[in-house]
């Protein structure tokens, strides 16, 4: 029987077993990879498996694999004004991407109500412009919408520009084919999908070069300085390879407890609104609210429980401010504070989904009974 029920996948997953041996192996291994003696081929040996495998998660060859420090750091990477004169950006990207990079300023393309981008609004805002580089999630990490990226890209080609897909949180979910999503730039990170934290990878159209951030040693073709983290990088490429392998049966079994987890939430209270559900979503994610509800004080109580979700991004808990996500969305502020988000992960047991409905049995009865409350008192 479960005594904990950890439900925030999107904010990091657990270690996968796979992961972490390649990953322990790897701490033993002496040599810097671009050193020739031996040692040095030993580890150059890792980094470039790890590649291999990075490179089929998303269906491209290993040259197109750039390995950075995070999701974080290849977002910035891509978001280089060498690639674009403009840059235009969705209203729900997590912001490392809104932040605009090396941008001095970024125009966000608004999404509609069920938190798919409005390809319509970006069509109209690639008028007129030159050379635009554009970045679109493929997932929001939110809500769990999945936006059409492959005929962003269709657009954003006919206006002679190119396209940026934060994918972080797609792999292990659904497939990512960076061919396929039309994509020029890919952005993956290691910990979403059971690797190790702290390492990532820029996915680039061959003969595409974005300016580096790092400048130094010739590694990672001059895009990316700096010794490889190799032990980071041999966990990442163990991570990949299982997320691949298990997509299918994983994404199967996340959408069974998913629809489990909103029933349950709907038996204990019929006002829960699951947002975002009217459009297509990643098969882990829902993020559900009740009028009334204060997402921080839930998140407490579930935790006291032994349920560990998430009050919208992980990255903005700590701040009441709504998340500009649902602000994009326009979902009524009382909903929007109300927010939390169940993420789901290859481990996640159906005893978990039990445990975490029933923890919301009782914080439902919280919220009827100080609604009640409040009704007196009025
Ligand atoms: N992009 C999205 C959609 C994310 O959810 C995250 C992490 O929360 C990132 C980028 C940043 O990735 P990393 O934590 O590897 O820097």
């Amino acid at each position: 029987m479960a005594t904990r029920a950890y439900l925030d996948w999107n904010a990091t997953a657990p270690l996968r077993p796979e992961a972490h041996a390649a990953a322990a192996a790897a701490l033993d291994v002496t040599g810097n990879p671009s050193s020739v003696h031996a040692e040095g081929r030993a580890a150059r040996r890792l980094v470039e498996e790890a590649r291999e495998r990075v490179a089929a998660l998303v269906g491209v060859g290993p040259r197109e694999v750039v390995f950075t420090s995070g999701g974080t750091e290849a977002n910035a990477l891509a978001l280089s004004p060498a690639l674009g004169d403009t840059l235009l950006v969705s209203a729900i990207e997590h912001p490392s991407v809104l932040s605009g990079g090396r941008f001095d300023t970024v125009d966000k393309v608004p999404v509609r109500g069920d938190g798919v981008v409005d390809l319509a609004a970006l069509e109209r805002m690639l008028g007129g412009r030159s050379r635009p580089l554009a970045s679109l999630m493929l997932a929001n990490n939110e809500t769990g919408a999945v936006q059409p990226v492959a005929e962003a890209a269709a657009l954003v080609h006919a206006a002679g520009g190119l396209l940026h897909v934060d994918a972080v949180q797609g792999p292990g979910r659904i497939v990512c084919d960076f061919k396929k999503l039309n994509a020029d730039f890919m952005t993956l990170s290691s910990h979403k999908i059971g690797g190790p934290q702290g390492v990532g990878a820029l996915i680039r159209r061959e003969g595409l070069f974005p300016e580096p951030l790092i400048k130094g040693g010739g590694q990672e073709k001059g895009i990316r300085a700096g010794t490889e983290n190799v032990a980071g990088i041999a966990g990442f490429g163990a991570a990949a390879e299982a997320a691949r392998r298990n997509l299918a049966v994983d994404a199967a079994r996340m959408a069974i407890q998913r629809e489990r987890l909103e029933a349950g939430l709907r038996a204990s209270n019929p006002n829960v609104v699951i947002l975002a559900s009217d459009g297509p979503r990643l098969p882990n994610t829902t993020l559900f609210s009740v009028p009334g509800m204060k997402a921080e004080t839930a998140v407490i109580a579930f935790d006291l429980a032994g349920a560990a979700v998430s009050s919208g991004a992980a990255c903005s808990s700590g701040k009441v401010a709504p998340s500009h996500v649902l602000e994009a969305m326009a979902v009524p502020p009382e909903l929007a504070r109300g927010a939390i988000r169940l993420s789901l992960g290859y481990s996640t047991s159906d005893d978990e989904i039990g445990l975490f409905l029933n923890a919301w049995a009782k914080v439902a009865e919280g919220i009827y009974k100080s609604a009640k409350d409040g009704e007196i008192a009025a």
